[in-house]
């Protein structure tokens, strides 16, 4: 297994390990909300949480964000749980969810209420708005600030109650309306919400906002180091406020932030991702073409995958893009060393081989995969008529073209040497079929006479193989930065192109038996795999990157 390589947050930690003469207990903790899938983004943060506490034996929790339920379900929470542990993640019995402390946060707002620190408001959300002021402009207290703790224990009860309407007033702590971060002034902290939610039902209609919720659960788990992005870092002081109401001795749970991941050519807001869901712009959360987990699992990358380009892209507070090449590289990297090459015609053209015995099937030699000879070896059939790629021949051919053309001799990889003597066409001038000679004594691919041959093309049997349907993705949008642009929307750049499906693509017979996300490499054309709507009778494989690495290292 592969070390999880330094960065400032380990740095950190080793420092207080060496204060603490050793004694600390590293306690971290991946808090998604249930409103979407995970995607390659959240695995960044997943592997960072997880591999920390791993290098430093410590331990994680999962913990369900759920604060905002009209916007998250059940499905949610099963699909990012499936997620995390396909990518080699495990938290155990420690599952929580921030609707377990429902009961805890009222009774800490009711504290903060007795304490002259919170008050309920009664303004509308645009006055409320207005009122903060700017960064340069301290802000206006609301009439309600300063109200008593009675008046305000009364209506905060009737806020739970039921017995005000969305939108009447919100529960807001009382801080400082001139601090210049403007989190600090008078911050909400319940609003109404008469919406169902998937684990408390209807006994709630208020809810806490993020901010109140999210530092008290960290304190309650006994989180050490409660990590997350950048954006964050202005909402600290507030996160640290809430600590210092509620804490009782010296433990407190510290935030840190980090730079969250960007990929080119993709988007990676819940938010938007879910609009490309609902308006059918894919076909699902795990479409092959989304930078989600499900997708990209459906896709073909692999969990070691993912985690090796967690760990190169590393962790810093600079914001910025990720190549999606390097994603790409990482798959590749993987399945190089992974995947069982076999042979595959994704664009066929019938060849001939006029002097080869008809009803002949010959089992030749082939190699499993060269990176790793434990794999072994298996047999390919090979029979008189064949196919090869349709670009692997050209009938007038410049100097410089090695693959087939007429006159030409070039090797079929593990079979023989062949040569073009003739192109057939049909009534429009397509080339339909290529009558061909092999020399018998070229077997395996070498020829005694030591003649070089520069090509070597694959092939399949046209009797022995099994028919399949074959998915090619491009990238969903065609700008490096689809959500980074002012007069444009993401929608703007998405690729028409993104998916071609090819039919009546030719495999050799070995994957006959391969299951849904079995992975392969077809020789010189990528890295495949199977797909969930393949069946026996239909099979199907997803393209999950070609083999041409434009990644330079
Ligand atoms: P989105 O904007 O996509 O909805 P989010 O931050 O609201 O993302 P959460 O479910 O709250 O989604 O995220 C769970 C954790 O994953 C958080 O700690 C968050 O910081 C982290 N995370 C989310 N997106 C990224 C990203 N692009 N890069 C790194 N970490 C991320
Ligand atoms: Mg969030
Ligand atoms: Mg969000």
């Amino acid at each position: 297994e592969s070390k999880v390589p330094t960065n400032f947050i380990h740095q950190i930690i080793e420092g207080e390990i060496a204060k603490a003469k050793g004694e600390l207990n590293i306690h971290t903790r991946f808090p998604p909300e249930p409103n979407g899938y995970l995607h390659i983004g959240h695995a960044k943060s997943i592997c960072l949480n997880f591999g920390t506490a791993q290098k430093y034996g410590g331990i994680t929790n999962l913990r369900f964000d759920d604060t905002n339920p009209s916007k998250e379900s059940t499905e949610y929470v099963d699909s990012i749980k499936n997620d995390i542990k396909w990518l080699g993640f495990d938290w155990g019995d420690r599952e929580y969810y921030t609707s377990d402390y429902f009961d805890k946060l009222y009774d800490f707002a009711v504290a903060l209420i007795n304490k002259g620190l919170a008050y309920v408001d009664f303004q509308n959300q645009e006055t409320i708005s207005a009122q903060r002021g700017t960064p340069t402009r301290p802000g206006t207290e609301s009439p309600y600030r300063n109200t008593t703790p009675e008046e305000n224990l009364a209506g905060f009860e009737k806020m739970k109650a039921g017995e005000y309407d969305e939108g009447d007033c919100v529960l807001r702590a009382k801080i400082d309306m001139a601090s210049p971060n403007m989190h600090m002034r008078d911050p909400l902290l319940y609003r109404i919400m008469k919406v169902h939610h998937h684990r408390t039902d209807d006994k709630w209609c208020i809810y806490p906002i993020y901010d109140f919720a999210h530092g008290q659960g960290d304190y309650w788990e006994n989180i050490t180091h409660s990590i997350c992005t950048l954006e964050f870092e202005v909402h600290r002081p507030l996160y640290d406020w809430f600590i210092e109401q509620l804490k009782e001795g010296e433990y407190r749970p510290q935030q840190i932030e980090f730079s969250r991941l960007n990929l080119s050519y993709t988007i990676m807001s819940k938010r938007n991702l879910l609009a490309l869901v609902e308006n059918g712009h894919v076909t699902g959360w795990d479409d092959p073409r989304m930078p989600t987990i499900s997708g990209l699992k459906r896709r073909g990358y692999t969990p070691v995958s993912i985690r090796n380009f967690c760990d190169k892209i590393g962790i810093t507070k600079t914001n910025g893009v990720t190549d999606v090449a390097l994603l790409e590289h990482a798959v590749r990297e993987d399945l190089n060393k992974t995947a069982q090459r076999v042979m595959g015609v994704v664009n066929p053209l019938k060849v001939v081989i006029t002097n080869y015995p008809e009803d002949q099937v010959e089992e030749l030699d082939a190699v499993n995969n060269p990176e790793d000879p434990s794999m072994g070896k298996r047999k390919v059939p090979f029979t008189r008529e064949i196919y090869i790629e349709k670009e692997d021949f050209m009938e007038n051919a410049p100097r410089k073209f090695f693959r087939l053309s007429v006159g030409k001799e070039v090797r079929l990889r593990y079979a023989y040497f062949i040569t073009c003597n003739e192109v057939i066409k049909d009534e429009n001038g397509e080339i339909i079929e290529l009558r061909c000679t092999y020399d018998p004594a070229s077997k395996g691919g070498t020829s005694p006479d030591g003649r070089k041959v520069k090509g070597t093309l694959h092939w399949v049997s046209t009797t022995e193989n099994i028919e399949a349907e074959v998915r090619d993705y491009d990238r969903l949008f065609n700008d490096p930065s689809p959500s980074g642009h002012k007069d444009k929307n993401y929608l703007d750049f998405l690729n028409p192109d993104s998916l071609k499906v090819l039919n009546k693509c030719y495999i050799e017979p070995f994957v006959k038996d391969a299951k849904v996300e079995d992975h392969f490499q077809f020789e010189r054309l990528g890295y495949f795999n199977v797909d969930k709507d393949s069946t026996a009778e239909n099979m199907v494989f997803n393209k999950t990157v070609g083999l041409r690495d434009s990644w330079s290292k």
